[in-house]
């Protein structure tokens, strides 16, 4: 049975050389026999010389790459229609979008598009010695939105949707097995819509991506098919990564992979980003290798942290059960997501502050100061002192409040000032993760745009607490970046459309 570990490199990842050596090691030493690079646009590729963002894979690292690991298998996971976002957010890739200014999702009916991909498995052929390539076809979400997708798959199938990802997808597919190679492709909209099975080339390698449970459900839909189970580290959802839900995805879909003797396993780490590094996972991705040998191997996954052992229960288990924004849900942490990706981190004060009321910043606090005290190393550190920034941050926003609306301006600004600072040193946590492991550099950019806004925000107080307006705004309208003095009924977000 064949086995991978997918390493995400497209939530702004930046490797350096050193760093794809390191991951190469981390992945023969553990015994994979593959690792598959996701790159979405985060590879230099010679079609989209527009696309480069800095720190993207080069050609040249997969050369070195390839040469210096000969034994092992280096997969290219790359994306042909959705999941196309860092392509279609540049001034040349909106071309190619589906919707204006939405989604992820490139137009498999424009002529311009399909050629870039036809390019991009070509090149990607050229470059990677690899047997599988991957191209992608999750998450296609947008199918048909577009007036000339309309037209065109107008009365072409009963689903026309599954025509309309077929007719994409099959000649793609087959381009990749007429270059002398093993096309792949993720499972999720076949299951979604399986007339869109049809016309696939049965030699296709079908990775059937199930992040709870197993795969003993869905595998034996995809019957003709060679099959990888694909359980998933649960780290998008979680403060660091939900050690139970872990275990359980991980064991049981490779106790499937065994029992439907499946051709493979595919352990998928996703979004080590907003301050959340790589390396911090590292010991579950050594230890997925051998619960895919043996599903029964008796070490729990808590077990295989070693010295980080404690840490790794208190942010991993401890903080799973306070329940609220930390329990593991299907969804993206939204603390995290609230405090960093829209730059502005009282959109968390709004959404969340429960979390740090009645007594519960306490009860955080305590444990993530015990991850604290056991963590071993940096990368383990680093995900506990953010993660005590963040709440730290919800406490300050929450006093700052209290004190703005008891008319209290410069209590509130005193609470709110030394947020800067936090910001700041998260900023300098992401620099460290960007030089240890090639972690996200938007990420240090998403702390100093935060630290901006408090600045700003900070201000507002100061020229509007005095009543100067004749009312005072909400403490969240405020805080919003679309606060306009004298809008006193918000029109901007009354007219939310309007800013789309
Ligand atoms: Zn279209």
């Amino acid at each position: 049975m064949l086995k991978i570990w997918m390493v995400d490199f497209a939530r702004e990842q930046s490797p350096t050389l050193d760093h794809l050596y390191h991951y190469a090691t981390i992945a023969q030493r553990s015994g994979y026999d593959a690792l598959g690079l996701y790159l979405e646009h985060r590879f230099a590729f010679a079609a989209t010389p527009w696309s480069h963002g800095k720190g993207a894979i080069t050609p040249s690292q997969i050369e070195h790459l390839q040469a210096e690991f000969p034994s092992l298998q280096i997969i290219p996971f790359i994306n042909l229609l959705g999941h196309f976002e860092g392509f279609l957010y540049t001034e040349e890739g909106r071309e190619y979008r589906e919707e204006n200014f939405s989604g992820l999702q490139a137009c498999p009916s424009n002529p311009k598009f399909v050629s870039l991909c036809e390019q991009i498995i070509d090149e990607t052929i050229a470059i990677f010695k690899s047997n599988i390539i991957h191209i992608g076809g999750d998450e296609t979400a947008q199918l048909g939105k577009c007036t000339r997708c309309q037209e065109r798959m107008k009365g072409q199938a009963e689903d026309e949707k599954a025509w309309l990802y077929r007719e994409h997808f099959s000649p793609l597919l087959q381009r990749v097995i007429d270059s002398g190679r093993r096309p792949a492709i993720w499972g999720d909209m076949f299951l979604e819509r399986p007339d869109a099975l049809k016309n696939i080339p049965t030699n296709t390698l079908i990775f059937d991506w199930q992040y709870e449970n197993g795969v003993k459900e869905t595998a034996p839909k995809f019957a003709g098919y060679d099959v990888i189970a694909c359980p998933t580290t649960a780290v998008y959802n979680a403060a660091w990564m939900h050690i139970e839900r872990t275990e359980n995805n991980v064991r049981q879909c490779a106790q499937d992979a065994h029992d439907l003797d499946l051709a493979g396993f595919c352990l998928t780490t996703w979004e080590q980003t907003l301050l959340n590094p790589y390396d911090s996972i590292f010991p579950a991705v050594e230890w997925a290798s051998a619960v895919a040998d043996n599903p029964a191997w008796e070490t729990s996954l808590v077990d295989s942290f070693g010295e980080a052992k404690e840490w790794a229960t208190a942010l991993g288990i401890e903080l799973e059960k306070m329940g609220g924004v930390w329990a593991a849900s299907g969804h993206r942490h939204k603390l995290k997501c609230r405090l960093l990706l829209a730059g502005n981190p009282f959109l968390a004060w709004l959404h969340h502050r429960d979390e740090v009321q009645n007594g519960r910043d306490k009860e955080l606090l305590l444990i993530i100061e015990k991850s604290i005290h056991y963590a071993p190393n940096e990368e383990c550190k680093n995900v506990s002192l953010a993660l005590r920034a963040m709440v730290e941050a919800l406490m300050i926003m929450d006093e700052a409040h209290k004190h703005y609306a008891a008319r209290q301006p410069d209590a509130a600004i005193s609470k709110l000032a030394p947020m800067r600072y936090l910001f700041e040193s998260l900023a300098k946590l992401g620099k460290q993760n960007h030089e240890r492991i090639g972690g996200s550099l938007a990420d240090i950019e998403r702390c100093k745009i935060a630290k901006r806004h408090i600045e700003i925000c900070i201000q507002r107080i100061r020229d509007y607490e005095n009543g100067e307006l004749g009312y005072l705004p909400a403490f969240e309208v405020l805080t919003n970046h679309r606060f306009t003095p004298h809008d006193q009924a918000c029109w901007w977000l009354v007219n939310k459309w309007a800013n789309e």
